[in-house]
């Protein structure tokens, strides 16, 4: 972990409003200019103090010097020809680069947001882990991701998944107080049911957030249905038993009556057959979900192949017929490095 990670006390943009107007009183100020800031920061989207046309250039002054006021720079944006999908890349403060997503669909915009700069979960058919994980995103940092695209689009943002590099139950402090500041009346004001959390199962994170009751979707990537093969393809299948994760996603649903969402990545001849299908019916067929599947995609450093369209068809059908909710994702991007944590690469080795 880097040791110049900064707390998220003094990171302007990552307080509440109850926060801001304590400091703000602290300072010996109003505390209706916390109301201010608090909306110019997470209503109006400033890029810096010098946009609060109503904020004393003395205050500005003294918050400067109090606090980080973290803002993105835009690297590169890359649209896609096929579907008008925008890829973000942005650097932060310190140098290091993150990837967002912008998804146009008829029902709003959504953003896919990172939560980490890389990843040390392992997944061997993902790109963002290769490297390993560099920091933690601060809150503020997974807000800036939003608040440019809504700036460089000047469109309002509807949805938000947290799916993009990184594994938001390995940033969980962060993740929540990044939840609670996109989704106050004050600032986006974005509902909860709008925003999904995808997670590789970090079991105890996930009893955690469960018992916070928020009105989220909480996805998790479960990739295979027996525990060897998931073990295969991701590390964390070593801490945490399929039993324990179907236990916790039960758990999820009584404490919040959200319905789980599923993410199964089809890999050719590994995860894509009729045994799987029926094995995976077994596994999540009680419960309340919804599955997602996604044809993998293809990362260079890794051997993985797509399944075949049919193949993806069959295994759909399959789980259809067992009553179970199936939707393919459509394979947004794909022409501009649509998995995760592609663009970031390419860009670093250059
Ligand atoms: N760490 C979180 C969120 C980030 S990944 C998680 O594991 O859920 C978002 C989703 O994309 C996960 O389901 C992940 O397994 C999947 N994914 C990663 N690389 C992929 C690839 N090359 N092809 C298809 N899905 C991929």
């Amino acid at each position: 972990m880097n040791h110049t990670e900064i707390e998220y006390t003094k990171d302007i943009k990552s307080l509440t409003l109850s926060e801001l107007k304590i400091e703000m009183e602290l300072m010996g100020e109003k505390a209706f200019r916390a109301k201010q800031m608090y909306e110019w920061m997470h209503k109006k989207l400033a890029a810096d103090y010098e946009e609060m046309t109503n904020i004393p250039a003395a205050l500005a002054d003294k918050c400067r010097k109090q606090y980080t006021y973290t803002v993105l720079k835009t690297v590169r944006v890359q649209e896609s020809q096929m579907d008008g999908t925008r890829k973000y890349l942005f650097e932060l403060a310190d140098g290091n680069t993150v990837e967002s997503v912008l998804m146009r669909y008829k029902h709003g915009n959504s953003v896919c947001i990172s939560s980490q700069v890389g990843c040390r979960m392992g997944c061997r058919f993902c790109a963002s882990t290769l490297d390993g994980l560099e920091r933690n995103l601060l809150p503020s940092e997974m807000l800036d991701q939003i608040y440019a695209i809504t700036r460089h689009t000047g469109e309002r943002v509807s949805n938000v998944v947290v799916m993009g590099s990184g594994e938001p139950m390995d940033n969980y402090d962060h993740l929540l107080r990044f939840i609670e500041l996109l989704t106050d009346e004050n600032g986006l004001n974005i509902s909860q049911r709008n925003v999904t959390v995808s997670t590789c199962g970090i079991v105890p994170k996930m009893r955690q957030l469960a018992d916070r009751k928020l009105q989220i979707t909480l996805a998790l990537s479960l990739h295979a249905a027996t525990d060897e093969k998931r073990r295969m393809l991701m590390p964390v299948a070593d801490s945490y038993s399929l039993h324990e994760l179907m236990e916790v996603c039960s758990y999820y649903f009584e404490q919040t009556g959200r319905r789980i969402t599923f993410e199964y990545s089809l890999v050719k001849d590994v995860n894509d057959t009729d045994e799987d299908a029926r094995k995976l019916t077994e596994l999540i067929g009680h419960l309340n979900c919804h599955v997602n599947l996604i044809p993998v995609n293809p990362v260079k450093e890794r051997d993985y192949v797509q399944s075949e369209r049919h193949a993806v068809e069959a295994f759909k059908n399959k789980l259809e017929k067992n009553g179970i909710n199936v939707t393919i994702r459509r394979e947004m991007g794909r022409d501009i490095d649509g998995a995760c944590g592609q663009l970031r690469r390419r860009y670093m080795k250059q």
